[in-house]
């Protein structure tokens, strides 16, 4: 834990100053040079005011094997900009660099990153054209996000208080408080959250570590430490690497909360899942919380192993359902009070109507009435809304299901659609049947799990390889990456 303070410091020599390129490092300017023309060319597809809006906020932290990680402000930007601009600053820089693959969306600051100096972190977005971004960067520095310290998780966004509570949740919001007032009483321990995307899981989860690591709580604040399973699993496979897992394991089970989101990507990670077991095991019997989120019900995330499961459901399960629009309602109306920005009610209904899937949805859509609003210097009308929503809102009067994009891939390659779900493996139904995924990953919000079991059952893991699969061959076929692109413009429109 020590060592995490001389994370700000970079070793740099003794007489480096920090602004002084000294040592001007190709590697460096090429990939700054890469990063400053897939800037331009995406400003150029989206228009200034789109671009000024969300994408100057974007920061590359560097390139991490094959791929580019780029930092946002906030969660919500890089929820954003992820949500609709992945795929474009993908394949941008697919054009531009072969071996990039993936980009990633952080959080600025939300990781350590090993060797580089804080302020490249967190340094502000560059408003500036890009040839003035990058000299400061050392691109090529390893995204060490398998040493990352545990993060205490205090962000003041995600409180009970600006939690709305309706009927589908507010069982899980009791839940909640319970364990944030007295954690670790029998019968709430673990507490288990389940819901669809979008629901206040994290919210809820985070709501709990702000009162239990407030400094004024009484009998002091506990030491909370929240993490996707993702990271886990990344944290876990870093250490195994390094060596390092006794570290890793002793400073999990050092804390007093372990909260663990979004548990159903660690389906199907038997070693990691084995960690988690034990590590789950050994702080329940010493009488630490676990807080734990997934999609679904213990019982029915499949591939969890049977004693996981049993574990998972022994303490208190609480679902969040489907927001109703009376709650989706409230939600707008809070956020917009919070905000200080007046929204009239006609419209709030309008958006309440509109977006029901999730209230991630319904934020990024208000949070983009608010800025164009204060951008134009405009005030909020149905009219506006309309405008500004008009794209947003054309998709999700048009949601893909994943059974038409097998039509439509099955109806494009000619062949029969129950090969889509079919074991036969012959390039002639397997390529359609990966673009299928592909689009499947891209056009809906379903998991991978949830993707596989669309195509006949198959695992996660060959989900994922369609889609690194077909990305690649779009980077390589440039006829191939037209049909794609034809079939998403006709599953889109
Ligand atoms: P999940 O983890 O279930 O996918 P989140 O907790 O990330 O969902 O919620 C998505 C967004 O919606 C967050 O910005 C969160 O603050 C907001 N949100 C969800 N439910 C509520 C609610 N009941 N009241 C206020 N904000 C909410
Ligand atoms: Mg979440």
């Amino acid at each position: 834990m020590n060592n995490d303070q001389t994370l700000g410091e970079p070793n740099k020599p003794a007489n480096s100053t920090p602004n002084q390129a000294s040592s001007p490092d190709p590697a460096a300017e090429q990939i700054a040079a890469v990063w400053a023309r897939v800037r331009g060319r995406l400003q150029a597809e989206v228009g200034d005011v789109e671009y000024r809006t969300w994408l100057k906020h974007m920061t590359l932290v560097g390139i991490d094997g094959d791929e580019a990680v780029i930092a946002l402000p906030t969660r919500f930007t890089r929820d954003w900009v992820r949500s609709h601009y992945a795929d474009r600053v993908g394949a941008l820089w697919q054009a531009e660099q072969r071996s990039v693959r993936h980009v990633e969306f952080i959080v600025r600051g939300s990781v350590q990153i090993v060797g580089l100096a804080e302020t490249q972190v967190a340094a502000p977005a560059p408003a500036e054209p890009a040839s003035a971004v990058s000299p400061r960067f050392a691109p090529l520095a390893v995204v060490a996000r398998g040493e990352e310290r545990l993060e205490p998780a205090r962000d003041p966004r995600f409180t009970f208080d600006s939690f709305v509570v309706g009927k589908p949740n507010e069982f899980a919001y009791a839940c909640a408080r319970r364990v944030a007032e007295s954690p670790a009483s029998p019968g709430f321990n673990p507490l288990f959250l389940y819901g669809g995307v979008g629901l206040g899981k994290t919210h809820l989860m985070l709501s709990i570590a702000w009162e239990l690591t407030d400094p004024a709580r009484p009998g002091g604040p506990l030491s909370v430490t929240y993490m996707s399973a993702e990271r886990f699993m990344y944290r876990f496979i870093a250490a195994l690497r390094s060596k390092s897992t006794m570290e890793f394991k002793e400073e999990l089970r050092s804390v007093d909360v372990l909260m663990i989101d979004d548990l159903q990507f660690l389906i199907g990670k038997d070693t990691t899942q084995e960690e988690f077991f034990h590590t789950f095991n050994a702080l329940v019997d010493s009488g630490k919380q676990i807080v734990v989120s997934a999609d679904k019900s213990p019982s029915d995330l499949s591939g969890l192993e049977d004693r996981v499961r049993t574990r998972l459901g022994c303490g208190m399960v609480a679902d969040l359902h489907a927001t109703t629009l009376e709650l989706r309602m409230s939600i707008l109306e809070t956020k917009a009070n919070r905000a200080g920005v007046h929204v009239p009610p006609k419209v709030n209904e309008f958006l309440a109507h509109k977006i029901t899937s999730n209230v991630r949805e319904l934020e990024g859509a208000q949070n983009r009435l608010i800025a164009h609003a204060n951008l134009f210097g405009r005030a909020i009308t149905l009219e506006s809304a309309q405008e500004v929503l008009h794209d947003l809102l054309k998709s999700f009067d048009r949601r893909v299901s994943i059974e038409e994009i097998q039509r439509r891939v099955s109806e494009h390659y000619n062949i029969r659609i129950t090969d889509m779900s079919s074991a036969r493996r012959a390039r002639a139904v397997a390529r359609p049947r990966q673009v299928a995924m592909y689009l499947a990953k891209q056009l809906t919000s379903r998991s991978l799990p949830e993707i596989g079991r669309k195509f006949g059952n198959r695992d996660h893991t060959t989900v994922m390889h369609a889609v690194s699969r077909v990305t690649e061959l779009m980077g390589l076929d440039a006829a191939f990456a037209e049909d794609v692109e034809l079939l998403r413009r006709m599953l889109e429109s």
